[in-house]
């Protein structure tokens, strides 16, 4: 047995291995199953909008665009999320984001990742998550989106870049403001170190939640400029039932 095996038991014995979101003792898997099992059952069904991924709610099934992205297309080309942003689901990433339940990260990078629009001709060249500006890093300790995109950028084999799109200025939190204020708040806070690293390159954005998706179309509007094409995940989609 390798040194590394050795040192894993001796951990699992002392400290036996939990599930991330309840505690329950699991063997080979982060989540308990039930715990998996509740997440699953707020995973985001089709049929939703081919552009941003919001799910109707009722409807034809057949695959279509909704109202808001035929008015106004959005800089992705496809935003997908894993959950609705509800019940257990929200619990999971309140718990991930504000309770430092960092060992969620995989679990969730995961469901993340399995979330992730399709690109007709392969994978994405760069997995890049939503920056947190220094100060909030500071105060939080981690950004969740990093390590949901470090998670995702290892089970799709696709190089991670957390340091080219950067938070320029301080913003509010946006789960603080109005729908009507949130694309202000973030107007312009974005901007690319190296501009040339993404032209002509396809780039995955991750980021956890996507509410009104204000600061996901910032960020792709600012890798739209530097000549990329982008698609975006988030863990969860806010919806009204
Ligand atoms: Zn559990
Ligand atoms: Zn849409």
């Amino acid at each position: 047995m390798r040194a590394a095996a050795v040192i894993k038991t001796i951990v699992d014995v002392i400290l036996p291995p939990v599930c991330a979101l309840c505690g329950n003792d699991v063997r080979r898997d982060r989540l308990c199953r039930g715990c998996e099992a509740l997440l699953e059952s707020m995973a985001i069904q089709p049929p939703f909008c081919r552009v941003c991924g919001i799910p109707f709610v009722s409807g034809s099934s057949t695959p279509h665009t909704c109202a808001l992205c035929c008015i106004g297309t959005p800089p992705f080309i496809a935003a997908r999320s894993a959950f609705v942003y509800d019940a257990c689901a929200l619990d999971a990433i309140h718990a991930f984001k504000y309770n430092g339940r960092v060992a969620l990260a995989r679990a969730l990078g995961a469901f993340a990742a399995q979330a992730s629009p399709c690109l007709c001709d392969g994978r994405p060249n760069v997995v890049m998550p939503v920056p947190l500006h220094k100060a909030r890093l500071k105060e939080r300790g981690f950004n969740q989106s990093l390590l949901i995109a470090r998670e995702i950028s290892r089970l799709q084999k696709t190089p991670l870049d957390y340091a080219n799109l950067r938070r320029i200025r301080p913003t509010d939190q946006q789960v603080r403001l109005s729908a009507k204020e949130r694309p202000k708040n973030v107007k312009g806070a974005f901007a690319l170190e190296r501009p040339d690293m993404v032209r002509g390159k396809a780039v995955l954005l991750v980021d956890d939640v996507y509410t009104t998706g204000a600061t996901i179309r910032e960020c792709a509007a600012a890798l739209n400029r530097a000549g990329a094409k982008v698609f975006a995940v988030t863990l969860a989609r806010a919806v009204k039932l």
